[in-house]
């Protein structure tokens, strides 16, 4: 728990947008210790960002030998390791002559495809679905569904629908000649993890198809073996125009990136960015796809557990993103797991596991044994 002074610290030099109330000095694999030195289980890996656990030694060796060797340069010049990043990414992807453009954040992935949809098909609407997340910044703030996080900032730039997710005929209601592209997510995350039901995927696919739009798939959060494929869309039997991607793409190195199918790019000047794409974020990202190649293979079998230890209470699960819709038992619950050692987060009236994919199963099952407790008490 975090000592007096120092939150009063942050009380005073800090926005107070964020609720918290924790200090978490170290980390490794998925564990996590406070500045008393108590031990988590640490089920919330940085909102699914520390895909390869925290620390990974392959992937702090290849930050720390990278930062000898040049930390910044720009995208005035080659960087080393971007285009053997993209390339490993295209393939990983599936999308036959993608192409990769880098950036910062989630949201600045989510900015970089809606520019892109809006300046090649030179359309203007956008579709969504109810309760979506795809980020914060004005752009991606148009197509999130969440009341909250879009009033106080209206107008916003981009017109959107909402449509249910999962509302094959909703979507075609919407749907016209003006829609530059249509964004989801292969299972919504900030929701509380509802996977897409069976074919709406492909559903979708054909509706974009037909109409001319671009299908947006968002694989911020599910990206990166997170639901058990490469990327959460490959679950399906489809092929996205471009898949935006972040989280876990560098284990907690800030990074995110877009691919976009062959003959979908950006033309010299359209977009752009400083930090993009940086050998710091390239290195670690090499490292944690070289730890993830690894480990890929075992995902849905490690999800598989959570939701069987947790089968009396009627589990969501894809691969390692584990939701359970609790209402306001949530804080509560959260409150209990945090108190006997295990992290867990509370979304939306759901309880949300998104553990490091390197998470053991002796750990899942603990984690498992605090959380039933909380649940049955
Ligand atoms: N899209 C999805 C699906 C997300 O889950 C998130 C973050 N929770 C974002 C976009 C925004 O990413 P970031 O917070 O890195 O801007």
């Amino acid at each position: 728990m975090v000592q007096d002074e120092y939150r009063d610290m942050c009380e005073t030099y800090l926005m107070r947008n964020f609720g918290r109330h924790m200090l978490i000095t170290h980390g490794k694999g998925a564990r996590v210790w406070d500045d008393e030195g108590n031990e988590y289980i640490d089920c919330v890996a940085g909102i699914a960002v520390c895909s390869t656990g925290h620390c990974h030694p392959k992937v702090s060796e290849a930050i720390c030998r990278q930062a000898k060797e040049l930390i910044h340069i720009s995208n005035l010049f080659y960087i080393p390791g971007q285009a053997e990043l993209a390339k490993r990414i295209v393939e990983k992807s599936g999308i036959k002559g993608g192409r990769v453009f880098f950036s910062n954040s989630g949201s600045e992935a989510v900015e970089a495809a809606v520019k892109l949809a809006r300046v090649r098909t030179g359309k203007k609407r956008f579709i969504a679905f109810k309760s979506g997340f795809h980020g914060r910044t004005f752009g991606a703030l148009s197509l999130t569904h969440k009341e909250d996080y879009r009033l106080p900032f209206t107008p916003l730039p981009y017109d959107c629908s909402f449509v249910e997710y999962g509302d094959i005929e909703g979507l075609k209601a919407v749907m016209d000649d003006t829609v530059a592209g249509v964004i989801l997510e292969p299972v919504q995350g900030e929701a509380g993890v509802f996977p897409a039901p069976d074919g709406f995927l492909e559903a979708v696919r054909s509706v974009c198809t037909e109409n001319d739009a671009l299908m947006i798939i968002d694989e911020v959060q599910t990206g990166f073996g997170r639901t058990g494929t490469w990327f959460g869309f490959q679950h399906a039997d489809i092929e996205p125009d471009i898949i935006t991607m972040a989280k876990g793409i560098g284990s907690g190195f800030p990074m995110g990136a877009i691919v976009a199918r062959e003959g979908l790019e950006f033309l010299p000047g359209e977009h752009g960015g400083t930090f993009n794409g940086g050998p710091l974020a390239c290195a670690a990202s090499h490292a944690t796809l070289d730890v993830l190649e690894e480990i890929i293979g075992d995902i849905e079998r490690k999800g598989q557990r959570f939701r069987d230890g947790l089968a009396a209470h009627h589990p969501r699960q894809r691969g390692l993103m584990i939701g359970v819709t609790l209402g306001d038992r949530c804080a509560p619950v959260k409150d209990y797991c945090e108190e006997h050692g295990v992290l867990v987060n509370c979304t939306s009236g759901n309880l949300r596991l998104i553990p490091p994919l390197v998470i053991t199963d002796e750990e899942i099952d603990q984690a498992v044994r605090v959380i039933n407790e909380a649940l049955d008490s």
